[in-house]
């Protein structure tokens, strides 16, 4: 069987059940945003990792030595904040071929040093090898969190609310301008190619999430909103329906999308990379959060509701409503 017939999620699956767990003290392993290792009573320490490859996730000349060391960084800080923690240390491991000079790498290493400084993060260690070919990025980050407010995947309950810390689909469409170097005019996709090259992790919304004790579940928005709330809605044993009209679409996504003759909202579903956070949030309480969220500077959009039976449905403008199929980023079928 080859790796694009199972999909990454296929295979992770597969892999899983090969890899035992040792230790009482793990309270995630595979298959969330971080692994969960609880060290004290009252204390969970949070690993995640990356691999970027060049021509597999970027080109080099797509942007900068310093946007792409500062986007190797803030992608794994991401997955931090979909676990509601305080990001830590990070270790860089790269795989470098001769092309790039010590000038370049000196450049990467600012960018990285610049989010790092941002989030309190101490880079502490790494590894670095010759590559024959592309360039291999390879980034861990910790990260700790209560064992009380630790967000995880599977912990949304029917009726919680489906909200987003801000818009999505900006990434992908301006991923679609660096690839066809669209004539769009340049102020709507410099924003568009801005959010993909330059993501902020949400931090401190997922730390607001974590600590307001009415968020029952957490995701960054990294491979597609479509499949990322499958994630969710999977390892809950929910379903959920979502609303296209409450999806958040930027206003140039909206003008590109014009331009381009292309519907918002497939970018919106089923683009990826936002790093925005998809939350499950307590029905009854959701309001009041919305709006501390609104007064402390911070956004929480609701765009749909968890449901017990499973299959996720879009509720369209028209009123018609049709079934989502997860149609987001898999590293073996895309
Ligand atoms: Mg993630």
């Amino acid at each position: 069987m080859k790796l694009k017939d199972l999909g990454e999620f296929g295979f992770i699956d597969r892999i899983a059940h090969l890899l035992t767990t040792h230790d009482s003290r793990v309270v995630k392993g595979i298959g969330d945003d971080c692994a969960v290792i609880q060290i004290s009573e009252d204390t969970n320490l949070l690993v995640t990792t990356d691999l970027l490859i060049e021509r597999t996730h970027f080109l080099l000349d797509w942007q900068s030595a310093q946007t792409l060391g500062s986007k190797a960084l803030s992608v794994n800080l991401s997955d931090i904040a979909a676990c509601g923690g305080i990001p830590k240390e990070a270790f860089v491991s790269l795989a470098i071929p001769d092309r790039l000079g010590i000038e370049w790498l000196e450049d990467f290493y600012t960018g990285m040093a610049g989010v790092a400084d941002r989030f309190g993060v101490s880079v502490i260690g790494g590894d670095t090898t010759h590559s024959l070919s592309d360039l291999v990025i390879n980034v861990v980050v910790t990260g700790l969190v209560g064992t009380q407010e630790v967000l995880l995947r599977n912990g949304a309950r029917p009726g919680d609310i489906v909200a987003l810390t801000g818009p999505v689909g900006d990434s992908a469409a301006g991923l679609e301008s660096l690839r066809k170097l669209t004539s769009v005019p340049s102020h709507l996709s410099s924003t568009l190619i801005n959010a993909h090259l330059n993501p902020r992790p949400h931090i401190q919304e997922g730390r607001k999430l974590a600590q307001s004790h009415v968020c029952h579940a957490a995701i960054d928005i990294s491979d597609g909103l479509s499949s990322d709330l499958g994630h969710v809605c999977k390892q809950s044993g929910l379903g959920a329906i979502i609303f296209e009209d409450k999806i958040p679409v930027s206003e140039p996504l909206e003008k590109f999308a014009q331009e381009m003759d292309v519907n918002p909202f497939d970018w919106a579903l089923n683009g990826g990379e936002d790093y925005v956070l998809l939350a499950a949030i307590d029905k009854g309480n959701f309001r009041q959060l919305a709006k501390v969220a609104a007064t402390d500077g911070w956004a929480l959009i609701e765009i749909g509701e968890f449901l017990s039976e499973p299959g996720m449905t879009l509720s369209k403008v028209s009123g018609e409503k049709i079934s989502i199929i997860p149609r987001g980023w898999d590293h073996f079928r895309s």
